[in-house]
């Protein structure tokens, strides 16, 4: 991966000064297609849809990532708060940050590309073809927008489990304890509200009242492993796949992608900007996916009506 990105760096490089000349090692590999209506006649073959989904597609939503420039809830960034260790040592910290991205979520809605995947999917089932999202949002967007069909690999907001009896449970209140009322402001200079762990959010569990955390990935852990055979199942049988809102050297398109497009099926890529990996998949398609996308997923001519 580290080679080809250097190689296709020097080749971006070369063409901003002018030089046209290809080098050699490159020279098997053709820019992907951005032609829609060839994307169209692939799509509308196709039984089996994977969709790899990730950070742009929230972002156009308006949803913080707490990453990168801008990007603190009061002094941290999220990976600083979203760790085993953070969680051990400040419970109530990290309980209020997560209280706070839940809270957030109620102000926030699915965008153009989250409905058009859903749409499809409620479209193509009904012709008896599948469409799979495969997402690293932890927002619930793509439900939110009606998919049905999701992979969640790094789990959700609004799912905990029990840190004693391991028992996983939908949670949807707001606020999802008392305690929490009014609590995780982002202003760098707010106070910790230094909640005891036991008027923290406990497991319902008969006899259990275990501390319940976030069912999500947190930085340092691994994908489930249930989870991540299902999406290679997936993506062993798919014969087309879209990588949306994410980079594909990033994670988790760079784990899925590549693979997917050396097995030689078309992998479609809908993002911001172009990547280096971007030479590898058949088409890529420029801008926000919200824009992008509907186009591109709408029903096509050769479908039953
Ligand atoms: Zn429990």
């Amino acid at each position: 991966m580290i080679v080809l990105q250097l190689t296709c760096r020097g080749l971006i490089n070369s063409q901003l000064h002018g030089h046209l000349k290809i080098p050699r090692t490159m020279q098997n590999m053709a820019r992907p297609s951005s032609d829609l209506a060839a994307f169209r006649k692939t799509f509308s073959k196709a039984k089996n849809i994977a969709i790899l989904t990730g950070a742009g597609v929230s972002a156009e939503s308006g949803v913080p990532t707490f990453r990168g420039a801008g990007g603190y809830w009061r002094k941290w960034e999220a990976q600083q708060l979203a760790t085993p260790e953070a969680f051990s040592r400040n419970p109530s910290r990290v309980w209020e940050f997560y209280h706070y991205r839940r809270e957030v979520m109620l102000t926030k809605d699915p965008n153009p590309a989250h409905l058009a995947i859903a749409e499809c999917e409620e479209r193509l089932i009904k012709q008896g073809r599948n469409v799979t999202v495969i997402t690293q949002n932890i927002d619930e967007l793509h439900r939110r927008a009606g998919s049905k069909n999701i992979l969640e690999l790094h789990g959700s907001l609004f799912k905990t489990r029990c840190m004693s009896c391991g028992h996983e449970a939908a949670n949807y209140h707001s606020p999802i304890c008392g305690a929490l009322k009014g609590k995780g402001a982002p202003d760098p200079d707010t106070e910790d509200a230094q909640i005891p762990v036991q008027q923290l959010p406990r497991c319902e569990q008969k006899g259990c009242h275990g501390l319940l955390r976030p069912a999500v990935v947190w930085f340092g852990e691994t994908l489930g492993s249930d989870i991540l055979s299902r999406a290679e199942e997936v993506l062993d049988s798919c014969d087309l796949c879209l990588v949306v809102g994410t980079s594909s050297v990033v994670y988790p398109a760079a784990m899925f992608a590549p693979q997917v497009a050396a097995r030689g099926v078309p992998v479609a890529e809908f993002n911001m900007e172009d990547t280096p990996a971007t030479m590898r998949f058949k088409f890529h398609f420029h801008g926000p996916c919200g824009t992008t996308l509907p186009p591109a997923l709408e029903r096509h001519e050769a479908e039953p009506k």
